[in-house]
């Protein structure tokens, strides 16, 4: 704890960096923070924080915060501080100019996972109402789409089936594509406590991650795969449970639809799909695989069918979704947990970790062009009438555009003009050249946001957003755990960021009077089944609620999800082809790059490199096996190129078996490394959500830049 004087006042709130949502007791001098205290009480992290977490006041005051809105003409021209009144004209009156010049449908906006519920539903609600299109997305694209696509289809929402606590009740734990020590620290240390007492782990993961082998923690089996190749290895398990008899038949009969368990069965026991027949496509020797999947299924690594079922729960990261067949290795993940029996009691489960602090939220919240809130198609005459009624619309049933198409639509000159609240894409999307040549062609781009990010340099009105501890609201975590976030301080610019959306709503003229966010939950829980029984007065007695919450839930809402049957009735089979990803080596690009984070910064590093965690990382590296390293002259520290088809950059390398011979790795917390120059504009089959995870490139010493 950093202690900066004695506290005046305090309030309990929510973290505002990623999905784990740590409950923070926030202490107050005036406007000043003097420490934030890990909130004992909270569900979520029960006392405990990281690193991040407990320094995240560092970046509300900054000395880099905007606190005035801004206009200019032109992105060439120099920024010109005006009124608030003046900036929220300017955009309304672009914004409108466009539509009467292009069309109704050439505007759109992106909502802010980093924003609360409240902020979240106001920006899609804008955008349907006053826009007059779907035109919506959110970071969940370049993120979690796939999960809210593979699971709506294998288990019918989109949401983790576990509370977090459920960890403490599993056998087996299999991480996939996920990094909680680094990523999710205050879970890992919930996990970790489980396998010191003896659950067995089973991790699946391109490089050496921390939980492979760590003190008192170590893996039974890490499957070490090439990057791309996840749906073959779960096919491959599947093969195995299936054609070894390890199936929860009596589950399956009385769970799931019969039709689609019995293709998939099929499908799965033929010979391509054998862990003999995968392992020259995923490099991961057939015996281990085997082995894992008799010890996810059995508890055991013989697969001796035990007395009574054992507790099998898998955790995921965006290793699993930000892939061409993101959303198919989801699906297959579901597949495997219905297989097994491991769906709907404690201490199993499907886990999406969700990066960051409100991407659930913003999911739930109707952020994506296709689903009003609630997750319910736009298609969907009755639900869109109850959305009409309510806002006095009349709302388009057409689903609108995705990011890319956006971006894509920019170039063709038929998208002109962007609301995009608390989002870098400039830094965070895939093919960097390609989102700022799109936003450069577009004639209004308005950023809401605390700083002057990369995305901002393409901007024609910038409003001065609010960080959490300037706003109420409420964020949802990975387990669906919705929390409160209290206001400690006023807006450095004046208002919250909810308060901004309505303000340019009424210029629009489609009228908004909210006058707390409290008001905007309870429109919320009034159109959205799930969140009926969500209430301030619930969240401030209980400390939090987890939906579905509502008349048919306990009180504090649904802690386990599907535990008599799945939301769609029925648990749905899917079958997972696998295909090979687009991204292959070659003589001029022979090794493939894969990309995560590390534990003391937060995605693109806007917040973080404004606080006390940038001493402990301070720069983006480039991790290279000692083979490759040798081949190409490169040693620990020296600086490389990387090039792909889509780009160049440069990095330092850091030599380190973590990682495999063949393939390369970094993070992306700071734009001048310029990660996502170099991935490329690959992405998931069903749902847009950029390949990050495989891009073939080549490495090369160069001089110091
Ligand atoms: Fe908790 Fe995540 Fe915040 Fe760390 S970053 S304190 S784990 S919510």
């Amino acid at each position: 704890v950093i202690e900066l004087g004695q506290p005046e006042h305090s309030a309990i709130t929510t973290c505002a960096y990623c999905g784990v949502g740590c409950g923070f007791k926030a202490e107050m001098k005036g406007n000043q923070v003097v420490r934030m205290v890990p909130w004992k009480d909270g569900k979520a992290n029960e006392g405990h924080s990281c690193i991040k977490g407990r320094f995240a006041w560092g970046y509300a005051t900054h000395k880099d915060r905007i606190t005035k809105p801004m206009i200019r003409k032109t992105i060439h021209d120099a920024w010109r501080e005006v009124s608030w009144e003046e900036a929220i004209n300017y955009a309304a009156s672009e914004f409108r100019r466009i539509q009467a010049r292009h069309g109704k449908d050439s505007i759109g906006g992106i909502t802010s996972s980093r924003c609360t519920n409240e902020e979240t539903y106001l920006v899609q609600k804008l955008i349907r109402a006053a826009f007059g299109n779907n035109n919506v997305d959110t970071c969940a694209r370049v993120c979690h789409s796939p999960t809210g696509y593979g699971l709506g289809q294998t288990f019918g929402t989109s949401a983790g089936t576990q509370t977090f606590k459920s960890v403490e009740k599993s056998d087996v734990i299999m991480v996939i594509g996920a990094n909680p020590t680094e990523a999710h620290p205050v879970f890992a240390s919930r996990m970790k406590r489980r396998l010191r007492q003896g659950a067995k782990l089973i991790v699946i993961d391109p490089r050496q991650i921390d939980l492979v082998k760590s003190p008192h923690v170590s893996a039974s089996y890490h499957l070490q795969l090439k990057p791309g190749t996840n749906v073959a290895v779960i096919t491959s398990l599947a093969h195995v449970i299936v054609t070894e008899g390890l199936l929860a038949d009596s589950y399956i009969a009385e769970r799931c639809d019969d039709k689609s368990a019995r293709e998939w069965k099929e499908f799965v026991a033929r010979p391509e799909n054998s862990p003999e027949a995968m392992e020259a496509v995923t490099g991961v020797p057939a015996h281990m695989v085997r082995s894992a999947a008799r010890l996810y299924a059995t508890g055991n690594d013989q697969g001796v069918k035990p007395a009574k079922p054992v507790n099998g729960a898998i955790y995921y990261g965006l290793g699993v979704t930000e892939h061409a067949q993101g959303s198919t290795m989801v699906m297959g993940i579901a597949n495997l947990a219905m297989a097994t029996g491991n769906v709907g009691r404690e201490g199993v489960g499907v886990n999406p970790l969700r990066g960051q602090n409100n991407v659930q939220g913003a999911c739930d919240m109707g952020s994506f062009p296709h689903e009003l809130p609630g997750y319910r198609h736009i298609s969907d005459s009755t639900v869109r009438g109850t959305f009409e009624s309510a806002w006095n619309v009349e709302l388009n049933p057409e689903p609108g555009l995705r990011i890319p198409n956006m971006l894509d639509a920019a170039m063709s000159g038929s998208f002109m003009g962007l609301y995009c609240e608390g989002e870098d894409i400039v830094q965070s999307d895939p093919d960097t050249q390609h989102v700022g040549a799109a936003l450069a062609a577009m004639e209004c781009v308005v950023v809401q946001d605390i700083f002057l990010n990369e995305t901002a340099k393409y901007a024609h009105v910038l409003l001065p957003g609010a960080s959490f501890l300037e706003k109420d609201g409420t964020f949802t975590n990975a387990e669906r755990r919705i929390s409160r976030v209290r206001k400690v301080m006023p807006p450095l610019a004046g208002y919250a960021d909810w308060e901004v959306t309505q303000m340019l709503s009424n210029a629009l003229g489609y009228p908004m009077n909210y006058s707390h966010p409290r008001e905007i939950m309870e429109e919320i829980a009034a159109l959205t089944p799930t969140f009926k029984g969500v209430t301030y007065e619930k969240i401030d007695e209980f400390g939090s609620v987890q939906w579905p919450c509502n008349d048919s839930t306990e009180l504090l809402g649904t802690p386990i999800m599907h535990i008599d049957k799945f939301v769609r009735g029925k648990g749905r089979f899917i079958i997972t082809k696998y295909v090979a990803s687009d991204e292959k080596v070659t003589q001029r690009f022979p090794l493939l790059l894969t990309t995560g984070r590390i534990l003391s910064q937060y995605n693109v590093g806007a917040q973080t490199r404004r606080t006390a965690n940038n001493q402990w990382h301070s720069e983006d590296r480039l991790e290279i096996h000692p083979h490759d390293a040798q081949d190409r002259g490169i040693k620990d520290g020296d600086w490389v190129g990387i090039s792909s088809r889509a780009g160049d950059t440069v990095l330092r390398a850091e030599v380190t078996e973590r990682i495999q011979p063949g393939v390369v790795y970094t993070t992306f917390h700071f734009p001048e490394s310029g990660a996502n120059v170099i991935t490329t504009d690959s992405s998931d089959w069903a749902t847009n959500c950029p390949e990050y995870k495989v891009t073939a490139v080549q490495v090369m010493p160069v001089a110091k830049p």
